[in-house]
């Protein structure tokens, strides 16, 4: 009796789950779609590449570039947490796939310039 009671309340619900791709998917404030980086604001710390659990980012110093292979990537969110200069965020939609042969790595050239320290007053010595 209680398996029929279950059977006929699911007959006056909605699906629970949704045609994607025939209609789009549903984004939520917590889902984990995608790693954007900021150039502006990497200070090439290499805190990222090197706590990343699966290797996904390369960052090289003298060239100044950051590199993420998507592939690679499992959206665990550690290089959101551990970067404190904010250049690494996660956004709710997801990335394009592509076919094994379109697996390139993306890289962003770094931009970030360091603040000048702000120079002493010769009076101020005085
Ligand atoms: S993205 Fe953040 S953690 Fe990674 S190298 Fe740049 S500043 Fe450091
Ligand atoms: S979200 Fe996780 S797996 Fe993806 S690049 Fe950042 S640390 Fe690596």
């Amino acid at each position: 009796m209680k398996m029929l009671k279950t059977i006929l309340k699911q007959f006056a619900h909605k699906p629970v789950t949704t045609t994607f791709p025939a209609e789009p998917a549903r984004h939520y404030d917590a889902t984990r779609g995608h790693v954007v980086f900021d150039p502006s604001k990497c200070t090439s710390c290499t805190i990222c590449m090197k706590r990343c659990p699966s290797q996904a980012i390369v960052v090289d110093r003298t060239a100044k570039t950051w590199t993420i292979d998507r592939f690679r990537c499992v959206i665990c969110n550690q290089c959101v947490e551990l970067c404190k200069f904010g250049a690494v965020s996660l956004a709710t939609e997801y990335s394009v796939c592509g076919t094994p042969a379109e697996r390139d790595a993306e890289t962003f050239a770094i931009t970030y310039v360091k603040p000048e320290r702000p120079k002493k007053d010769a009076e101020d010595r005085e």
